[in-house]
């Protein structure tokens, strides 16, 4: 089965032991692209070390997290975009809003995302958004600066019906990750009205390991049992999920 990790932070320190075990696991799962998100500079060497290394595999992108945005986030922001002027990205991002952790720099974090949606139009590619208790403004923020040349996906998806149903109308994909396996995360009953044709699949690794690896170390192989989760939420076969979330990706992605 063909898959693609939409989102997957491999690059991190967690996986410095077994990396090359990591990528095999996700070849033999199928696993043929892994979309590598940006989180801030003190990252950004190792994102790119670990695409030089697997180049037909991992992609990544460029951007500035909304859990960096801090006091020096104009120079954070000034590095990605020297970045991104020097090469070609799959994708800017993650990048949105974070009202979770701190609320110190909400405003810093509104001019960091519209700033990388921006740059999304200019560069002409999607933009991946992180909206942890944020996704009715994020909803707001891509409402007003969406000009038909706008589009990307709300990764991590953990919405209601009619944010889905917003997000939709926009043109933007929703992620689908480990969440959709948990008890009661109530993604089930969301998933099941909404068409596979605005669905891509992501593990968010290390984070939010699917069922049965939940609250383990996530890795794109797990990708799998998000498919077989999304197959009995949806009635249809895992076939017709990879089907569906492949071309998505692909048509998102470009990948
Ligand atoms: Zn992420």
């Amino acid at each position: 089965m063909p898959l693609i990790d939409t989102h997957s932070h491999i690059y991190l320190p967690d996986f410095k032991e077994d990396i090359v075990g990591v990528l095999q696991n996700a070849e033999n799962e199928g696993v043929e692209k892994i979309l590598l998100p940006a989180i801030d500079n003190s990252t950004h060497e190792q994102m790119l070390e670990l695409e030089k290394m697997a180049p037909e595999v991992c992609l990544a992108m460029m951007g500035l997290h909304p859990c960096s945005v801090k006091e020096n986030f104009r120079e954070e922001l000034k590095i990605a975009r020297e970045h991104l002027d020097k090469r070609k990205f799959v994708a800017i991002g993650e990048t949105g809003l974070d009202f979770y952790w701190d609320k110190t720099f909400t405003a810093e974090q509104y001019i960091a995302f519209n700033e990388q949606i921006e740059w999304a139009k200019e560069f002409d590619i999607p933009v991946v958004i992180h909206s942890r208790n944020s996704i009715d403004e994020c909803i707001d923020v891509i409402k007003e600066q969406q000009d038909g040349r706008l589009k990307g996906v709300f990764h991590c998806f953990s919405g209601n019906e009619e944010q889905a149903g917003k997000i939709i109308d926009l043109g933007f994909y929703m992620g689908i990750g480990g969440v959709v396996t948990f008890k009661n995360s109530g993604l089930d009953k969301v998933m099941k009205e909404i068409d596979m044709k605005h669905i891509v699949l992501e593990t968010d690794a290390p984070y939010l390991a699917p069922v049965p690896y939940r609250g383990k170390r996530n890795e794109p192989a797990y990708l799998k049992y998000i498919v077989t989760k999304i197959s009995e939420i949806k009635g249809i076969s895992t076939e017709e999920v990879v089907h569906y979330t492949i071309n998505n990706s692909i048509q998102l992605f470009d990948c």
